[in-house]
């Protein structure tokens, strides 16, 4: 690519967004370039070797039923899915005591299950009001918007034991606290995925399958199908627009088109530099997006020891560090991997440790719930997304209070030829690879037709 070299469209990011508004618009035979910071495509997708051929993910893995647009993407690029290991008993650490069991119910103590189901019951009934397209205009949305879910949990939850379980349901979604989270944006996410059952779960839920070969191999996929046209190691820093089109200027190229499709996560879009600047409402809805905290740990084995005891590898627990264990050993059970995941509080505070010693407080989980095999694992991968420049926290972006009602629509509308797009934008599975992939395709199509309306006037 030379310094003149025109384009209709710039997608800034080749995460699933970006890629995914970039093969719609290639497909309809319009002129794209993608400018990537890292040397990688994925984004938030990332496979990590652990030898003999095997992968594991280190950010976003599993899809399950209901997001029909990155499971018929999966068909479309000729991958395919295998069910997360789910056979045996699964453990629960709560209250001081470990108990094992199978189905989705943990034997907890019978108040604490019914607080807990009426909280449910609640809260999937209120998340049911709120329009995907416009929590904002939710009957209760001001009331909502003006509590953190930690202050619903207080007034709502009788038990203590309720309130845990509740806390764990909020940083396992979301890599927050309670405290650090809006109701409305709670409820929304909530209806965005098709309530709480279906984001917590393994069986019938957003825990259902893995991507054989790893997840990013999406995103390598449609990357291929590009070719030339993403560009790897590439940061943007300036977006200049005139009536005429924008000028996209990164640290090795610059490039001119007709639109510009940003597809980062709204926190990193106020890290890049506008001419003119942003509306004060964009960089200010910019500013309150929060990406969430996640370190994610996989301990690797020479096998699966723990399906020997019956064990299925999944462990809840309200002591933590790790309060989230997996089992995600490749399919055909050659080695034994242990995920399990540091969120919100535990993630803030492990990531200011030296490794050493992070890795001797996630061993100890894992050797509370599956015995003394799993304190000397082969191999010991991790990614704290936090530390990453490119993303800066993970899953995804969260608004606390007051934003959904101040900001509407602001993530998505376009301003002037930028447009936007990214899992945080997407309305149906937000904060999922299957919402970034529908928010690219959406950013493409808004293109599409502010390009056909240019051919149009000629
Ligand atoms: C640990 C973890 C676990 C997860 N688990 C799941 C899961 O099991 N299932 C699921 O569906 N989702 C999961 N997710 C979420 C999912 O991975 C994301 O929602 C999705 O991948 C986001 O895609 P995106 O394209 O919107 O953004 P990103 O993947 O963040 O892509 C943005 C891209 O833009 C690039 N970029 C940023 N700034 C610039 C710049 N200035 N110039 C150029 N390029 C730039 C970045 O490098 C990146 O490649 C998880 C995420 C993590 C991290």
């Amino acid at each position: 690519m030379t310094d003149s070299e025109v384009y209709d469209v710039v997608v800034v990011g080749a995460g699933l967004a970006g890629l995914a508004a970039a093969r719609e618009l290639a497909a309809n035979g319009h002129q794209v370039v993608i400018l990537e910071a890292r040397d990688r495509v994925g984004g938030r997708t990332l496979n990590e070797s652990i030898g003999d051929g095997n992968v594991v993910e280190v950010g976003g893995q599993w899809v399950g039923p209901t997001q029909e647009r990155v499971l018929a993407l999966i068909d479309e690029l000729g991958l395919s899915t295998h069910d997360t290991f789910n056979d045996g008993w699964a453990q629960v650490e709560f209250g001081g005591r470990t108990k094992r069991y199978r189905g989705t119910i943990p034997p907890l103590r019978p108040m604490v299950l019914a607080d807990v189901a009426q909280a449910q019951l609640r809260l999937d009934r209120m998340a049911r009001t709120v329009p995907l397209d416009a929590p904002w205009t939710a009957a209760r949305a001001s009331l909502w918007d003006a509590q953190t879910f930690d202050s619903w949990l207080r007034r709502n939850v009788r038990t203590t034991g309720a309130r845990d379980v509740c806390t764990l349901v909020c940083q396992a979604v979301f890599a927050a606290e309670p405290a650090d989270i809006s109701l409305l944006h709670f409820l929304f996410y909530l209806h965005s995925g098709g309530g709480i059952n279906r984001l917590i779960s393994t069986v019938d839920g957003a825990q259902q399958w893995r991507v054989v070969g790893g997840s990013q191999r999406i995103a390598q996929r449609m990357a291929q199908d590009l070719g030339s046209a993403v560009q790897l190691s590439t940061p943007v820093r300036r977006i200049a627009t005139t009536d005429h089109g924008v000028t996209v200027i990164s640290d090795r190229v610059t490039a001119r088109a007709q639109a510009v499709i940003v597809a980062i996560p709204p926190t990193l879009t106020s890290r890049i530099s506008y001419d003119p600047p942003l509306p004060g409402h964009r960089d200010q809805l910019a500013q309150r997006y929060i990406q969430g905290s996640v370190v994610k740990r996989m301990a690797v084995y020479s096998e699966p020891f723990w399906r020997r005891d019956g064990l299925n590898g999944q462990a809840t627990s309200d002591v933590g560090p790790v309060k989230l264990c997996y089992d995600n050993s490749p399919p055909d059970g050659s080695k034994g991997v242990l995920l399990g995941f540091l969120e919100a509080g535990h993630a803030r505070r492990l990531g200011q440790l030296p490794a050493a010693q992070r890795r001797a407080e996630v061993l100890a989980c894992f050797t509370r719930h599956f015995g003394p095999a799993a304190a000397d694992p082969e191999q010991f991968v991790e990614k704290d997304w936090s530390q990453e420049q490119w993303s800066r926290g993970c899953y995804g972006g969260y608004l606390p209070p007051g934003s959904w009602t101040a900001y509407r629509d602001t993530v998505r509308v376009p301003i002037g030829r930028i447009h936007w797009a990214g899992a945080e934008s997407a309305t149906v599975w937000n904060g999922y690879m299957d919402g970034a992939i529908t928010s690219g395709e959406r950013a493409a199509a808004e293109v599409q037709t502010l390009l056909g309306a240019r051919l149009i006037r000629g």
